[in-house]
């Protein structure tokens, strides 16, 4: 057993190949709809099924979004691609091959960005990206003996996106698979939806003595969905890799299956060479030919990316990095706190404390995504101009926060009905004052004394009589000023 999950000795490495579903309407050789969830083999038709004499037709949309891929990741799109036939027998597969592309893919060369352990920017290579179609889906669930074909997925057009072996740890794996997914969505060509199968990843890990060039034997983690399952596979898979060799014994290539409810991989095949599956290219598909026009096309179109937006929050809002990096996680968050900040003016900061703290809480409280939250930006935006405007506190912000959240109107109308207004009239404010001072003679003599720190328990005993609507500036200085004659 390597000491309690430590890797000491041993460097880790880990490729990730992505399959993102691309976000067309119709799949990639047919006009079948790609909608998820109909009803089981209602969305495959003859050239899906692969039926003799029928001809593919490429969608030309999955071009657009693969070049769109390239470009925001530094790559090259290749000028001319071509699609090959890749050969295997499975019951989810009536054709007998899948349409993918092999030795001229339409990306290759990029690289991606990641923050590694030690807070250092790192570079991971992306060796290609192709383009390909889905498979269909085998069911089991609910059919007691038998095992039932859904072929609505085949067809569907897929990106892969291969790794280089740069990725060190299942840490690494998961920050450069999060960015990935960040930049799909934010390019509109993938709705990254993980639980639906539009974003999965296949992870390719192998361990090797501190120091050696060589890379060590890997075994293949298939089709994992969710970032913290990703996480505990590998790290499973390199505390069972290293515990095999050093009991002498060797890792074999292969292909493994995470198992979560036992939490471990289990072998599923031995791994497959390139030239098993007989790639030849498709005779029924020309070669995909773009120009530089086209490109330049494009690239015109090019979203703001990430990184981008992140710098523009911080100059334009004049937000700290990490909340602008928080703020830029996704596109729709982004552009709700944008909305934000343009309904309400001068208080960037304010939303942006709103945004992160208060709105993104209710959120995943409910396992809600920006696009469903209950309160729309424009609403917070009424909320925080009266925090800003000193109508209300911040504390009683969050009550009508709540309200709002609750369905029960936007903020001017709940400040209305519950009296919430902030209490700014100094001579209302010191009334209360000397009432709290009159009161408590004995806290009195000790602040006098120079028992500073009881001024907290003053302004506690107002904020108690004004039901927490007095402005706290106010009262913090009606006290001293009050306490120090
Ligand atoms: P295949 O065609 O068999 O899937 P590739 O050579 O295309 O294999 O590599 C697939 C993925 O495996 C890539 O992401 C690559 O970086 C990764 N990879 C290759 N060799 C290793 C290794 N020894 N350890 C970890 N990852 C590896
Ligand atoms: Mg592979």
């Amino acid at each position: 057993m390597s000491a309690a999950g430590s890797n000491s000795g041993w460097e880790v490495v880990i490729g990730l190949e992505i399959h993102a579903q691309l976000a067309t309407t119709s799949k990639i050789f047919s006009a079948s709809s790609t909608a998820y969830g109909a009803e089981p083999n209602t969305q495959a038709n003859l050239v899906d099924l692969g039926y003799p004499g029928v001809l593919p037709v490429l969608n030309k949309e999955v071009v657009r979004m693969a070049a769109l891929f390239g470009l925001a990741v530094n790559a090259t799109v290749a000028r001319r691609s071509v699609f090959a036939r890749k050969n295997y027998f499975y019951p989810d597969l009536p054709k007998g091959y899948q349409i993918s592309q092999l030795e001229l893919p339409i990306v290759e060369h990029g690289e991606m960005f990641i923050t590694d352990a030690d807070g250092n920017e790192k570079r991971i290579g992306i060796t290609r990206a192709h383009l390909e179609e889905d498979a269909g889906k085998s069911i089991h669930e609910g059919l007691d003996t038998s095992s039932g074909i859904d072929l609505n997925r085949a067809g569907t057009p897929l990106l892969e996106i291969v790794s280089e072996p740069d990725l060190r740890s299942a840490k690494e794996a998961v920050a450069y698979l999060k960015k990935i997914h960040t930049i799909v969505r934010y390019l509109g060509i993938s709705d990254g939806n993980m639980q639906e199968g539009s974003f999965r990843c296949d992870a390719n890990v192998s361990v090797r003595p501190m120091g050696q060039e060589e890379l060590g034997t890997r075994a293949e983690l298939k089709n994992l969905n969710s970032f913290r399952f990703i996480e505990k596979a590998i790290n499973l898979e390199v505390e069972r890799q290293i515990d095999r060799i050093e009991d002498g014994g060797t890792v074999v290539q292969e292909t493994r299956l995470y198992d979560s409810d036992k939490d471990e991989t289990r072998s599923m095949r031995s791994k497959e060479e390139a030239n098993d599956y007989r790639y030849f290219p498709d005779p029924d598909l020309l070669p995909v030919e773009i120009s530089d026009e086209y490109i330049e096309a494009v690239r015109e179109s090019m979203p703001e990316l990430p990184v981008a937006k992140q710098s523009r929050f911080v100059d334009e809002y004049g937000l700290k990095i990490d909340d602008a990096e928080i703020l830029t996680a996704s596109r729709a968050l982004a552009d709700y706190y944008e909305a934000v900040v343009e309904a309400t003016g001068a208080t960037a900061q304010i939303a942006a404390n709103w945004v992160i703290g208060d709105l993104a809480g209710a959120l995943n409280r409910e396992g809600k995504d920006i696009g469903e939250s209950n309160i729309s930006a424009a609403d917070l935006a009424g909320l925080v101009s009266r925090i800003h405007d000193n109508t209300i506190s911040g504390k009683i912000a969050k009550q009508v926060f709540e309200a709002m959240w609750d369905g029960e109107g936007p903020a001017d109308e709940i400040i209305a009905a519950k009296g919430l207004k902030q209490i700014t009239d100094s001579s209302a404010i010191e009334a209360v004052v000397d009432t709290v001072i009159a009161d408590n003679p004995e806290q009195v003599a000790e602040y006098k004394a120079g028992k500073d720190k009881l001024i907290g328990f003053f302004v506690g005993k107002v904020m108690q009589e004004t039901k927490g609507q007095a402005n706290p500036g106010q009262v913090n200085q009606i006290l001293k000023d009050k306490l120090s004659s």
